[in-house]
């Protein structure tokens, strides 16, 4: 029973707090105890039986119900783990991360041990692991290794109604290999929804419901239209902590700068309440901090006190909070999405579809009656949101995903068994991509470094960067800048420093631009001694220094492995920027006389990121790392190059007779060719070699 009603954001009154909070609704249980209350321990033996019984089988169930730490264990306490591990997959590094160590705290071993996880970057598992929680891009790599997965007796991919490009395509790949191991058992979890859907795709086979135990909703929409989201639920969320009875506070976001900053202003707001004010905490959480998923998000708050959970979309449903009463639901998301006819992927602020709608609003039912304030009008919902998220791999740029099927082996990517198809321009586009990249040859076929590009966890464009800096003799250099690229956030901001972190940061510019600027951050820090407090003293993240000096260990590893060479250019920038461009060349801009620059591939309008080291220099020929859509379309991540290089280092893609008017070079020219169009619109390579 869903209630709705429209709901005014009403002034909150400072007179209206000081409500006591007096029940207590977290009573203390064991851990095995806590095991026992969860929903689907009552199925445990139907469930192992239904697993024995059916080599696939869907399970759906709310979240919550003890799918992803319990379904994981049960097989193993059956004896699957005789035969080979059991993975689980999970769309979400912090979500691996965030069950492994509730796995392995129930189990009773330490993380690494029994139970493990893996993200990119990051292998947790042990020779006595036997449970392994990994995301579903890293699981793919495993499958790059071994296409058999003979060291596995149990895939459980988990959230799979999430859809994400790495999920399509193991569905794809599992759904072959199944019927080449007949003693392996998938289990596809998914939301109630799609259930029938997945049933379909793996022939029909069972689905295994566990009763949801779920509490009404109350669904609040705002009167009107709201202009500034972020100030609404910010105001929301003090509203209910002054005036509604206890129960915790799940507010969600697009990311992290947007939590960030939400997370400050409620700080500053609830000091600005003064004492008399129960206290609130306020608990960040998003995926750019894995390593630091913080076990207090799942703590209870104590008595009197109430907490306020601001996360990002990985809230919906990989990680459960109980204790929340309350939801608001701003109906926005951050979404990749690649738009394959002008060449472009950015991260865009979108709006959520009305199965998010409603699953978001299911957070606040899990252990009482609760309310979702939806910050948007009844009729946005009906007429502005659609019924479902359009699946990932519909929406992004296809080259990694690709170039890792062309890897494996499989030889006609456009044929292959996709749930959801992508587009044929898409799938083109990627094609394009991979070709110019020097991936693959004029037949489509994998290139020797097309191979080897393959074997790193990195996008095309980066594994092209990182080969191309072997060639020209900077790898050591350009290793740091692809780790720094990686890790997201690497200066900080704090509202009451900004000039101060200003200046700070404009101190460690380069000329050349931002990812020298990275480099010369790192280096920095490295010639301090990796040191904290240089990070402190220069608004720049610790953590994210760490984690770049994690994922360069691990890129070296795979250099080592494949007698890659690392050598250091020393202070030739120009061999750094050149790299550089060999890789992300489709991200060159000019500027435009008009104003801002001119993406070359597509002719859109973009500029420079007012955070960029090149932000005040507006040089004329610049590379982009990513472009981000808010206000405006923003390059992140910017190099000053010379347009010379294009022609020299992408050669395939660009034409030389007027370097000064460079123009795209019509890439199907090349390899159209390659395409049949058949009628039905869909295409082949008709090439091959014999
Ligand atoms: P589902 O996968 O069905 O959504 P889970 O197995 O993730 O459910 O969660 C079952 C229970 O375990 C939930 O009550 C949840 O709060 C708890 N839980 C999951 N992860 C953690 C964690 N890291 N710390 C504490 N409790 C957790
Ligand atoms: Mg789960």
């Amino acid at each position: 029973s869903v209630g709705s009603s429209a709901y005014n954001i009403p002034e909150w009154k400072k007179d209206t707090f000081g409500k006591s909070f007096t029940f207590d609704q977290r009573t203390k249980l064991s851990i095995q105890e806590q095991r026992q209350c969860l929903p689907i321990y009552r199925l445990k033996e139907e469930l192992v039986k239904a697993v024995i019984d059916n080599q696939v089988l869907i399970v759906i169930g709310e979240t919550g119900s003890g799918k992803t730490t319990q379904i994981t264990q049960y097989l193993a306490e059956a004896g699957y783990t005789a035969s080979g591990n059991i993975i689980c997959t999970q769309p979400r590094r912090v979500a691996a991360i965030s069950v492994a160590k509730r796995v392995a705290e129930e189990f009773g071993c330490r993380l690494g041990e029994e139970i493990g996880y893996a993200i990119r970057f990051e292998d947790c598992t042990g020779p006595t692991t036997v449970i392994k929680y990994l995301t579903d891009g890293l699981f793919l790599r495993e499958f790059l290794i071994d296409n058999n997965l003979s060291r596995y007796s149990v895939i459980m991919l988990d959230e799979a109604h999430e859809r994400t490009i790495y999920t399509d395509v193991l569905l794809g790949l599992l759904k072959q290999l199944l019927q080449r191991r007949s003693d392996l058992r998938l289990i596809v979890t998914s939301a109630t929804l799609d259930a029938e859907k997945f049933s379909g795709y793996f022939f029909n086979c069972n689905i295994f419901t566990i009763p949801g135990r779920s509490f009404p909703v109350e669904i609040l929409y705002t009167k009107q239209p709201e202009s500034d989201y972020l100030d609404t639920a910010l105001t929301t969320v003090l509203q209910i902590h002054l005036t509604e009875p206890e129960g915790d506070i799940l507010l969600f976001l697009t990311g992290q700068e947007e939590i960030d900053c939400a997370c400050e202003s409620l700080d500053t707001r609830m000091k600005g309440l003064g004492k008399n004010v129960p206290e609130l905490i306020i608990l960040p959480v998003y995926s750019a901090l894995p390593g630091e998923v913080q076990s207090r998000i799942f703590e209870p708050a104590p008595t009197g006190k109430r907490k306020v959970v601001v996360a990002t979309n990985i809230a919906e449903a990989s990680l459960t909070i109980d204790g929340i009463f309350y939801v608001i639901d701003p109906g926005f998301m951050k979404q990749n999405i690649y738009n394959s006819k002008l060449g472009v992927e950015s991260l865009i602020i979108t709006p959520i579809s009305q199965a998010s709608a409603k699953q978001r609003a299911g957070r606040a039912g899990r252990t009482g009656p609760g309310k979702c304030y939806r910050l948007y009008t009844e009729s946005a919902f009906h007429t502005e949101m659609t019924p479902t998220t359009t699946p990932e791999i519909q929406r992004v740029n296809l080259a990694e995903t690709m170039l890792t099927l062309i890897a494996m082996g499989i030889r006609d990517p456009f044929s292959f068994d996709f749930m959801d198809r992508p587009s044929s321009p898409a799938l083109i586009s990627a094609m394009e991509q991979l070709y110019s990249l020097g991936c693959l040859d004029e037949e489509g076929l994998l290139t020797k470094p097309g191979r080897l590009m393959s074997e790193f966890p990195l996008d095309p464009p980066l594994s092209k960067m990182l080969l191309a800096s072997v060639d020209l003799g900077c790898s050591d250099e350009i290793l740091t800048i692809i780790a720094m690229v990686q890790t997201g956030n690497i200066f900080y901001r704090p509202r009451e420093k900004q000039a101060q972190a200003d200046q700070k940061r404009a101190n460690l510019f380069y000329p050349e631009g931002d990812h020298l600027t990275l480099l010369g951050v790192y280096d920095a820090w490295k010639a301090k001694g990796f040191s904290g407090p240089w990070c402190s003293e220069n608004f720049v993240q610790f953590r994210s220094l760490r984690r770049a000096q994690d994922v360069r260990k691990q890129l070296l590893t795979i250099m080592d492995k494949y007698k890659l060479d690392v050598v250091s250019t020393g202070k030739d920038f120009k061999k750094i920027r050149k790299a550089i461009t060999a890789g992300f060349f489709f991200h060159t801009a000019r500027k435009d006389p008009q104003g801002g620059y001119r993406s070359l591939v597509n002719n859109q309008i973009v500029y420079i990121h007012p955070s960029s080291a090149l932000f005040h220099r507006q040089p004329d020929w610049v590379i982009y790392h990513e472009a981000v859509m808010t206000t405006k379309e923003y390059m992140r991540e910017i190099t000053v190059i010379d347009p010379k290089w294009l022609v020299e280092l992408a050669p395939r893609f660009f034409k030389a007779s007027d370097p000064m008017k460079m123009r795209k070079r019509k890439c199907l020219e090349h390899i159209e060719p390659l395409y049949d169009r058949h009628e039905t619109n869909s295409w082949h390579f008709s090439r091959r070699r014999a």
